[in-house]
C-alpha cells in the first residue's frame, strides 16, 4: 500500500477538499499511472452530490484519466514504464460472463467495477478516481494512448468520447443519415465531432442559442434551439438518429417528434425518471425507439482512440486546478462549459 493526494467529497452536502487515498501496491497484472490531466465529467457532480441515490463516501471522482505508467507488474505485456497510458469509468469486471467475453465489461452480469464510487472485486475497500496523483490499474482495463494528439485534451476522450463513439458506432450511424445531438456540453461536443467523423449530417440540438456558432465550428451542419417551437415544428421527422445527452430526467416528447419512421434515440444523460413520460403514440406512430448505452468496453475504447489519433480529433477543454474543481461543478449546472474541463494534476502535487 501507499498513500497519494487527493481531492475528495466526505458527504453530499460538502465540497470537494483535499484528503489522502491509499493504492494497492502494483500486481503482476498493475499498471502504476502518474496522472497527468484528468477531465471533469457531470457524472463526477451526480455522483459528488449523490443525484443517484448511492454514492459511497469519502469519494475522489474523476474517470477521465491519461497519465504516465511509472511501474509495471512482471505479467503486463501491454506497457512498460514511461508509456502513455489512459483510464475511463471502469477498473475491473468478472470477466467470465457473456458480456465480458464479448468486450462489453461496462454490462458484466455482475456489475463492472466503477473507477470510484465503488468497492475493489472482492473486498470492501473503496474505489477511489482521478483526482488523485497516482492509480493502480489491472492492465485489460488500461488504454494506450495514440502519441500524435495533445495530451490534455485526450483525457475526455476515456468517458465524454467513449460514451458518444459507441452508440454512433452502435446503431451504424454514417453517411446518408441525418444525425441530432441533444446537449452542448461534455458529451455533446464529442458526439458532434464523431457523428460528422463517420459522414452523417449533423443538427445540434440546444437549450443555448449562444452556443450556435461553436456548433458550427466543432462540425455541425445546422443548429435547432429546442426553446424555437417553429423551428422544432419545422424539424418534425426530420433525423433517423438521436443522441441525447440531457443530464437530467426531461420531457422527451418533443424530441421523439423529430424522429422519422423507424428512427431511434439513445439516452446516455438522465438515468432518473422521464418527466411527464414518453407518450405511448410518439413511439407508436413512425414505430420508433428510445434507447440508452452506458460508456463503452475497453476494446471499442482503444477502438476510439485509435480512431481519434487517425482523425485528429480531441477534446475542447478549458483548463482548471484542482481547487477550482467545485466553481467548475458549480458551471456545469449552469450550461457553462466550453466543453469541457480538465484539471491540470500538477496543481493537486504542487499543493
Ligand atoms: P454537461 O457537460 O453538463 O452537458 C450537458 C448539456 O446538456 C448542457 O451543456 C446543456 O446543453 C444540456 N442541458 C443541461 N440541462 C438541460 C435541461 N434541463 N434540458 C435540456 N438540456 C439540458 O454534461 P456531460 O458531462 O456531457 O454529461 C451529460 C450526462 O451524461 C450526465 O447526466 C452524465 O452523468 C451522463 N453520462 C452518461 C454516461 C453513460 O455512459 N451513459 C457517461 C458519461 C456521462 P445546451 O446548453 O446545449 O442545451
Ligand atoms: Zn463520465
Ligand atoms: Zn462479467
Amino acid at each position: 500500500m501507499f498513500k497519494v493526494k487527493a481531492y475528495a467529497a466526505q458527504s453530499a452536502t460538502s465540497p470537494l477538499a483535499p484528503f489522502s487515498v491509499e493504492r494497492r501496491d502494483p500486481g503482476p497484472h498493475d499498471v502504476q499511472i502518474d496522472i497527468l490531466y484528468c477531465g471533469v465529467c457531470h457524472s463526477d457532480l451526480h455522483q459528488a452530490r449523490n443525484d443517484w441515490s448511492n454514492s459511497l463516501y469519502p469519494m475522489a471522482p474523476g474517470h477521465e484519466i491519461v497519465g504516465r505508467v511509472v511501474k509495471a507488474g512482471a505479467h503486463v505485456t501491454k506497457f512498460k514504464v514511461g508509456d502513455l497510458a489512459a483510464v475511463g469509468c471502469m477498473v475491473d469486471s468478472c470477466r467470465r460472463c457473456e458480456p465480458c467475453e464479448a468486450d462489453l465489461e461496462q454490462y458484466c452480469a455482475e456489475g463492472c467495477t466503477l473507477t470510484y464510487n465503488d468497492r475493489e472485486r472482492g473486498s470492501d475497500k473503496l474505489t477511489f478516481g482521478g483526482y488523485s496523483e497516482q492509480i493502480v490499474v489491472e492492465q485489460r482495463f488500461v488504454a494506450k494512448v495514440p502519441e500524435n494528439l495533445d495530451l490534455k485534451a485526450v483525457a475526455p476522450l476515456l468517458c465524454a468520447g467513449i460514451t458518444t463513439y459507441s452508440p454512433l458506432r452502435h446503431w451504424q450511424v454514417g453517411p446518408g443519415q441525418r444525425v441530432g445531438i441533444i446537449g452542448l456540453g461534455g458529451l455533446g461536443h464529442m458526439g458532434v465531432k464523431f457523428a460528422k467523423a463517420l459522414g452523417a449530417r449533423v443538427t445540434m440540438i440546444t437549450t443555448s442559442p449562444e452556443k450556435g456558432k461553436d456548433a458550427l465550428r466543432l462540425g455541425a451542419d445546422e443548429v435547432l434551439v429546442s426553446r424555437d417551437e417553429a423551428a422544432m415544428t419545422k424539424h418534425r421527422g426530420a433525423f433517423d438518429f438521436l443522441l441525447n445527452t440531457i443530464p437530467v430526467g426531461h420531457d422527451v416528447n418533443p424530441y421523439l417528434s423529430l424522429l422519422k419512421l423507424d428512427g431511434t434515440m439513445v439516452l446516455v444523460g438522465a438515468l432518473t425518471a422521464l418527466e411527464p413520460p414518453p407518450m405511448g403514440a410518439n413511439l407508436i406512430g413512425g414505430r420508433k425507439r428510445i434507447a440508452g448505452s452506458l460508456i463503452g468496453g475497453m476494446a471499442e475504447t482503444q477502438e476510439m482512440l485509435d480512431f481519434c489519433g487517425k482523425h485528429n480529433i480531441v477534446s475542447d477543454v478549458e483548463m482548471i486546478r484542482i481547487d477550482e474543481v467545485n466553481e467548475a461543478y458549480e458551471r456545469l449546472l449552469k450550461n457553462d462549459v466550453r466543453y469541457r474541463f480538465v484539471i491540470d494534476m500538477e496543481s493537486l502535487k504542487a499543493a
